[in-house]
């Protein structure tokens, strides 16, 4: 197969990336799993906006206190400036936010924000944002979308990304010579027991860059949420519990139901001091109550929260639940510029996968969307002005080593935990 574009994952970055890249352009769009099984469609509390001119001293330090100003400054004053205009543009997608009876946007606050700042809808914000990304997507004859299809390695010449190797659903390999391609591949969860992600999420972009030399940066920045419904069942995907529950009144007990923290401490600081708790209560879990929020705030601001929480057999309306901190967003990443480009020519890496410092050291809440959406944006307008490449159709990969799917699963997880771990020690 051959493409203008291949772009690996079909969350909101890698959708968002082919809809802003001229409409002559062929895009073919990799999703690991079906295409609802990406990260983006999980997200609850929602995406920073910038409020107006006054807002943009308080959110910029947020960001930076939150990153132990170890963010990249440049990252940060592109990603809040470029916010409205990236939300104009979901809008236009059809995107709806929660708005205020006169018909004003709604602003919602998080953990780590001085001020009301956040856009959201329900609890649901990364479905409703990335279901209206994905039907314009399909609406466009220059995107295709394959599901169930990895991709396995990068086809090169020295330096050159010229595709990559991929895997369909019925295990057969195939090699994609594309001019351009994108690493959209989300995060790194699947490669810990507790995480909030997707589990097929494995950080394949990044294991792809350790094995060819390719840049990375900050790999040891994995950032831990600290309330997530606890469970006994250890396989499953850790359930959210959104920093906005919190943001709208929730509050923290330890076992003997007193308030132990600052429920809106940055998601780090809070970590720490629940871990502790944990440890001095000797439970496995601390107690969240949400007794505080209106009966009515909480059915329309959190209905998924409330119904997943029914189903596990929790009543969040006049009892606490059980949380436990887990893994939950990958800070560090493919080293990339402000335009997506990393160290390998004509290979891009935007999203989760991505590291261009914005984080810095910890995610300020509800950044992420809007980072790998601003981003993703930068990336395709890079990749349209860049003059035109050339399909190598020439370069014939061996497929052989590609053949062991559970061997080279494995083999990419220990090149990342052991690179993860040679960072923190
Ligand atoms: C539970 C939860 C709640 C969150 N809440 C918020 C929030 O409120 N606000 C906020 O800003 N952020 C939030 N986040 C973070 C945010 O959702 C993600 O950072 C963001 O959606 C990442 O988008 P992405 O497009 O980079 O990756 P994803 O949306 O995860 O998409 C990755 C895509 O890559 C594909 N893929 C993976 N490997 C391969 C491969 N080898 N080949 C081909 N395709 C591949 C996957 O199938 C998938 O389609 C939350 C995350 C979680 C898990």
């Amino acid at each position: 197969m051959k493409t203008d574009v291949l772009i690996a994952g079909c969350g909101c970055a890698g959708l968002y990336c082919a809809l802003q890249l001229p409409e002559e352009t062929q895009i073919l769009i990799l999703a690991k799993g079906d295409v609802t099984q990406s990260d983006s469609f999980l997200a609850q509390g929602g995406i920073c906006m910038l409020r107006d001119e006054s807002d943009y001293a308080g959110y910029y330090e947020d960001t930076m206190r939150a990153g132990h100003y170890e963010n990249n400054p440049a990252s940060v004053e592109v990603m809040i400036r470029s916010s409205q205009d990236t939300i104009q543009d979901l809008m236009q997608y059809g995107v709806s936010f929660h708005r205020e009876a006169d018909g004003s946007l709604s602003f919602t606050r998080e953990g780590g924000h001085s001020a009301k700042r956040i856009l959201f809808h329900e609890d649901m914000t990364g479905k409703e944002i990335t279901e209206k990304l994905l039907s314009a997507a399909r609406g466009r004859k220059n995107i295709t979308i394959r599901e169930h299809c990895a991709m396995t390695d990068i086809i090169c010449d020295g330096n050159l990304c010229c595709g990559a190797v991929v895997r369909d659903g019925s295990g057969a390999l195939s090699v994609i010579y594309a001019k351009d391609t994108v690493f959209a591949c989300g995060g790194i969860g699947g490669l810990y027991r507790h995480s909030t992600n997707y589990r097929q999420l494995t950080g394949d972009g990044v294991a792809i860059a350790l094995a060819h030399g390719i840049a990375v940066e900050h790999i040891n920045y994995v950032q831990i949420h600290p309330t997530t419904l606890y469970s006994e069942q250890a396989d499953e995907r850790s359930f959210l519990i959104s920093e906005s529950v919190r943001g709208e009144g929730a509050v923290l007990y330890n076992a003997k139901k007193e308030r132990f923290v600052d429920e809106l401490l940055p998601r780090d600081v809070l970590t720490e001091k629940i871990h502790e708790q944990m440890e001095k209560d000797h439970m496995p879990y601390v107690w969240l109550s949400m007794e505080h929020i209106p009966r009515e705030e909480i059915k329309g601001h959190f209905p998924n929260i409330v119904e997943h929480c029914r189903k596990k057999g929790y009543d969040v309306f006049c009892e606490c639940i059980p949380v436990v901190p887990a893994q939950h967003y990958f800070m560090g990443g493919i080293q990339v510029d402000l335009s997506g480009r990393t160290s390998m020519k004509r290979l891009y890496a935007v999203g989760e996968t991505a590291c261009n410092g914005v984080h810095g050291k910890n995610r300020l809440a509800s950044n992420s969307l809007l980072e790998s959406l601003v981003f993703a944006k930068r990336a395709a307008k890079a990749i349209a002005k860049s003059p035109a490449g050339r399909l190598k159709e020439d370069i014939k990969p061996d497929l052989e080593p590609y053949r062991n799917e559970a061997a080279l699963a494995e083999r990419y997880k220990n090149n990342i935990l052991k690179e993860i771990a040679r960072f923190n020690s």
